[in-house]
C-alpha cells in the first residue's frame, strides 16, 4: 500500500491514509508521545494542498503546532508533495459533525466541478468559530468588564452598538470576545468572520480571478460580520473604497459589525479619515491591562478547565498560581501559555515542579527581576524586614527571634534563586545543606496553618522581587 502510494507519480487522486500517516507517527516521535498526543488527531479531509485535521482543545493544537508539526507535515510530504501545510478544527461534536458534512459536499463538488470557488473554500477554512472561546470561560476584572458588557449586549440586541469597536493590546481577549460574538449568534445569523489580513488577501484574489461579484454579495450577505486586527489592513485606495461601501450597506441594512484593533480608530495608520469616522460612529471600548486579580481570577479559572479535560489529574498549587499571575503581566496569551507549559511538565515528568523549576520552565517569559535576585539581597531584605542584623543572621546563635528570619531567608533563596542547596548553605555561613533542607521543610510546614508567615512570606516575595510593598 505505501509503496503503492509512493511510487505513482500520478498524484491527482492519490488519497492520503490517514493509518499510514499515523503508523509514521508512532515510529517517528515513540510510543509515548504519540499515545499522548498524537493517536486522537482526526483526519477530516485533504485538499489540494492542504490537509484538515482535528483535535479537541485549543492547548492540544498548540502543543503539536509548537513541536510535532513540521515533522508530520515532512511524513504527509511523502505521501502527497502538494500538501504545504495543515490546517486544525478544535472538535466539539456538533462541530464536526456540521463539517464532514460540508466537506461531503465539497468532495461531491470537487469531483462534479474542480472549480470550487476560493471563497467558499476559504470560508471552510477560515470562518471557523471556536467553540472553546465564549463568554462563559471569559474571566471578568476591572480592565475588561466594559469590552465584554459590550459584546454581550451585541450578542443579544444586534445593530444596537454598531459598529462595536474593541481595541486592546496583544493577547488582552479581543479574539476570544469577537469569538464568543460569532458563537452566540452564528445559530441565527449569517456570521463573518474574519482578520483584516484575510479580508485583504481575499479581495486581492478575486480581483485576480474575476471574482469580484461573487466576493461583494458574500460580504454583503452577512448578518454579523467579525472583523478581527483591523490595524492590519493597509490596503490600496480600490481595496479601501470596497470596504467602505461593504461596511456602509451593510449598517444599512441592520446588520451587526463588530471590530478589533490594536489601537483606537483615530490613531490607525493608512486608513482613510473617513473609515475611522465611521470606526468612531457606534460604541468604542477599550480592553486595559489586566490586574493581579483578573490575572490569578483566570488562571484560576484555566486550572479548573484543565481539571475537568485531564479528569483531575492535575495539581497546580496556589503558590505556583499566585506565582504566575504576579510574573505574566504582559499579556493574557502568555500567562494562559505559561500555565499550559507547567502543566505539561507536571504530566510528563508526573510531579508538581516546585517554584524553583516553574522559574526555569518560563525562564524566557519572565522578566529580568530573575537575574537580580541574589541570596544577598535576598538576607538583606529579610533582615531589615525582621529588624536584624546581618551578622545576627549569619552567626551560629540558635536565639529564636534569629532561627526563624534565618529559616526564611533560607525558604526564600531556595524559591526565588536557582541556587543549589551546598550553595545556599555557603551563603549562610557554610552551613551544611542539610540544615537547609531543614530550615525549607520547618517553612513549608509551618505555611500550612501560621497566616502570618504566609502574609510575610508573599510581602518579602515581592520585596524581593519587584522591590514593592503593596501587592498581593
Ligand atoms: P487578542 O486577540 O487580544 O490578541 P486573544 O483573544 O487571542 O487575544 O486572547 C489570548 C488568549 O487568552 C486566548 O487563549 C484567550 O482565550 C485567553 N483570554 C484572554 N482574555 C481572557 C479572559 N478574560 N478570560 C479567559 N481567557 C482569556
Ligand atoms: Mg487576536
Amino acid at each position: 500500500m505505501k509503496n503503492n502510494l509512493q511510487n505513482t507519480n500520478n498524484v491527482i487522486n492519490k488519497k492520503i491514509d490517514w493509518n499510514l500517516v499515523q503508523s509514521e507517527m508512532k515510529i517517528k516521535f515513540g510510543n509515548e508521545i504519540y499515545e499522548s498526543w498524537l493517536k486522537k488527531i482526526e483526519f477530516i479531509d485533504e485538499f489540494k494542498n492542504y490537509v484538515l485535521i482535528s483535535v479537541s482543545t485549543r492547548f492540544i493544537r498548540d502543543w503539536i503546532t509548537s513541536r510535532y508539526l513540521d515533522q508530520i507535515l515532512q511524513i504527509l510530504k511523502e505521501y502527497k508533495k502538494e500538501i504545504i501545510r495543515i490546517e486544525f478544527v478544535i472538535n466539539d461534536n456538533n462541530f464536526i459533525k456540521e463539517n464532514s458534512e460540508k466537506n461531503e459536499n465539497n468532495k461531491k463538488n470537487n469531483l462534479n466541478n474542480h472549480n470550487v470557488s476560493f471563497i467558499k473554500d476559504s470560508f471552510l477554512q477560515y470562518n471557523r468559530i471556536d467553540p472553546n472561546k465564549n463568554f462563559d470561560n471569559f474571566v471578568t476584572g476591572y480592565s475588561n468588564k466594559l469590552a465584554f458588557e459590550a459584546s454581550k449586549k451585541v450578542s443579544q440586541d444586534i445593530a444596537h452598538y454598531n459598529p462595536l469597536y474593541l481595541y486592546g493590546g496583544v493577547g488582552m481577549g479581543k479574539t476570544h470576545l469577537l469569538n464568543a460574538i460569532g458563537l452566540n449568534l452564528k445559530d441565527k445569523n449569517k456570521i463573518m468572520f474574519i482578520s483584516a489580513e484575510r479580508f485583504m488577501y481575499q479581495f486581492v484574489k478575486s480581483i485576480k480571478s474575476n471574482e469580484m461579484v461573487k466576493f461583494k454579495d458574500y460580504f454583503r450577505n452577512t448578518d454579523v460580520l467579525l472583523i478581527d486586527d483591523i490595524q492590519f489592513m493597509n490596503g490600496k485606495e480600490a481595496m479601501q473604497e470596497e470596504f467602505f461601501h461593504t461596511f456602509n450597506a451593510l449598517i444599512e441594512k441592520g446588520s451587526q459589525i463588530i471590530i478589533s484593533a490594536d489601537r483606537p480608530p483615530n490613531k490607525l495608520l493608512r486608513i482613510q479619515d473617513r473609515i475611522k469616522s465611521r470606526f468612531s460612529g457606534g460604541l468604542v471600548v477599550d480592553i486595559q491591562n489586566t490586574d493581579y486579580e483578573l490575572r490569578y481570577n483566570i488562571i484560576k479559572s484555566k486550572v479548573e478547565e484543565l481539571k475537568l479535560f485531564y479528569s483531575n489529574q492535575i495539581t497546580i498549587n496556589d503558590e505556583i498560581q499566585k506565582f504566575i499571575s504576579t510574573e505574566i503581566r504582559t499579556s493574557i496569551r502568555e500567562l494562559v501559555g505559561s500555565l499550559n507549559r507547567i502543566v505539561s511538565f507536571s504530566r510528563i515528568y508526573s510531579k508538581v515542579p516546585s517554584l524553583a523549576e516553574v522559574r526555569i520552565i518560563l525562564k524566557d517569559l519572565l522578566n529580568l527581576s530573575e537575574n537580580k535576585v541574589t541570596i544577598d539581597s535576598i538576607q538583606t531584605i529579610v533582615c531589615k524586614f525582621f529588624k536584624i542584623s546581618k551578622n545576627e543572621m549569619l552567626s551560629p546563635r540558635r536565639s529564636r527571634y534569629l532561627v526563624r528570619p534565618r529559616q526564611t531567608a533560607i525558604y526564600l533563596a531556595k524559591m526565588l534563586t536557582s541556587k543549589s542547596l551546598p550553595e545556599i548553605g555557603r551563603s549562610f555561613s557554610n552551613r551544611d545543606h542539610t540544615t537547609v533542607i531543614h530550615s525549607v521543610k520547618t517553612i513549608e510546614q509551618l505555611r500550612k496553618t501560621d497566616n502570618e508567615l504566609n502574609v510575610n512570606i508573599d510581602t518579602l516575595k515581592n520585596k524581593i522581587l519587584y522591590n514593592q510593598d503593596n501587592e498581593i
